[in-house]
């Protein structure tokens, strides 16, 4: 059975070499995607053993389902496309109107550092889960894929 302090490591390089390995792919380098994404990654290294606190060596059910990290890859698309889908909207909103105004809430909400924070911890937070049932799919008790 793997440490907690495993399930730690392992899950913050899973989710800061994802975010590198992304971040490369797109040419694009963002610092406060990669430490979102190692504190994603902290997170879902130890988010099962929460959900399923290791009482026993059978205390595997819903934390340590591969539907976990499945429906937060799902989540974070679908909050990626809303954001996308605002600073779209206000793009066009802002070329049509010559009214000057500041929303301090809607600049929040669509602002690329949020997106940024968003895309870095929803990558960590599933590679770190991913990484949590790989080690302990090793284990004699195993996963129940
Ligand atoms: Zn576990």
């Amino acid at each position: 059975m793997s440490s907690r302090k495993t399930h730690i490591s392992v899950g913050i390089a899973s989710g800061a070499s994802l975010s590198l390995a992304k971040q490369i792919s797109l040419k694009e380098f963002s610092h406060l995607e990669l430490l979102c994404s190692v504190f994603g990654g902290f997170l879902g290294g130890v988010l099962p053993d929460v959900i399923d606190p290791p009482t026993s060596p059978n205390h595997r059910a819903l934390g340590h389902s591969p539907i976990i990290p499945i429906l937060l890859a799902g989540a974070a698309l679908y909050i990626r496309l809303r954001l996308q889908n605002n600073q779209d909207t206000r793009m066009r909103a802002a070329n049509h109107s010559n009214v000057v105004g500041y929303d301090c809430w809607e600049e929040t909400v669509n602002s690329p550092y949020l997106n940024k924070a968003i895309t870095g911890f929803f990558t960590g937070l599933c590679s770190g889960h991913a990484s949590h049932l790989a080690l302990d799919s090793k284990t004699p008790a195993g996963i129940n894929w």
